[in-house]
């Protein structure tokens, strides 16, 4: 049964494509569009576009971009011997927001994952290694900054056991165990980072 005109039907389906937007938000949204003037609805739709051919993986690090290399990978004044491998875009405006960070990144985009069919001939790993391995990068240290979760896990001990002959020094970022957290609800991937990350007191 069908309960909005075909048009509106599609619209709604879009939307509820989305990430986050469930049936009843894409509804909302749909109706919001349907109410707004014409002229809203295709600044809506060319901005779509826009960003989507005109956004370029950067050659070098694979970051988003609007040109052939990203600013961060332009930039002479950042640490050329470092690069921070994150999994997304977003985990390099979070790195880049703590302006602690001087080095390069590298976006994988993705973590391998055996169980949704991404091996890792499915991220941006290939391009990794031909940075680590080109001399004229001199490339000394590569931080895994994948997330603390199973799949990152298994991300970051993929990279750095291929990472390994170059002979770099390879890091991982510390996680520490949730504020008052406790320890029986911490998952095990935590609980092992916490654990290996231990200090003397
Ligand atoms: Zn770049």
């Amino acid at each position: 049964m069908q309960f909005f005109a075909p048009p509106v039907e599609r619209l709604i389906e879009e939307f509820a494509k989305l990430p986050g937007i469930g049936q009843k938000t894409a509804q909302r949204l749909a109706f919001y569009i349907m109410n707004q003037p014409k002229e809203t609805a295709e600044s809506f739709a060319k901005a779509l576009l826009d960003a989507k051919s005109n956004v370029y993986t950067c050659k070098i690090c694979q970051n988003l971009t609007d040109s052939e290399i990203c600013p961060i990978c332009k930039n002479a004044n950042r640490d050329r011997s470092v690069i921070c491998v994150v999994t997304d875009p977003k985990d390099v405006i979070a790195f880049e927001r703590t302006r602690e960070f001087r080095g390069l990144y590298h976006v994988l985009h993705g973590t391998i994952s055996p169980l949704n069919g991404i091996g890792p001939d499915d991220i941006r790993i290939k391009e990794l290694l031909k940075r680590v391995a080109d001399e004229n990068e001199d490339v000394k240290e590569v931080i895994i900054a994948t997330n603390p979760d199973t799949e990152g896990e298994a991300t970051a001990m993929y990279l750095s056991r291929i990472l390994k002959p170059f002979g770099i020094k390879i890091t991982r970022l510390a996680y520490g165990m949730p504020v008052g957290g406790h320890l029986e609800y911490v998952d095990e991937v935590t609980l092992m980072r916490a654990l290996e990350g231990r200090r003397e007191i």
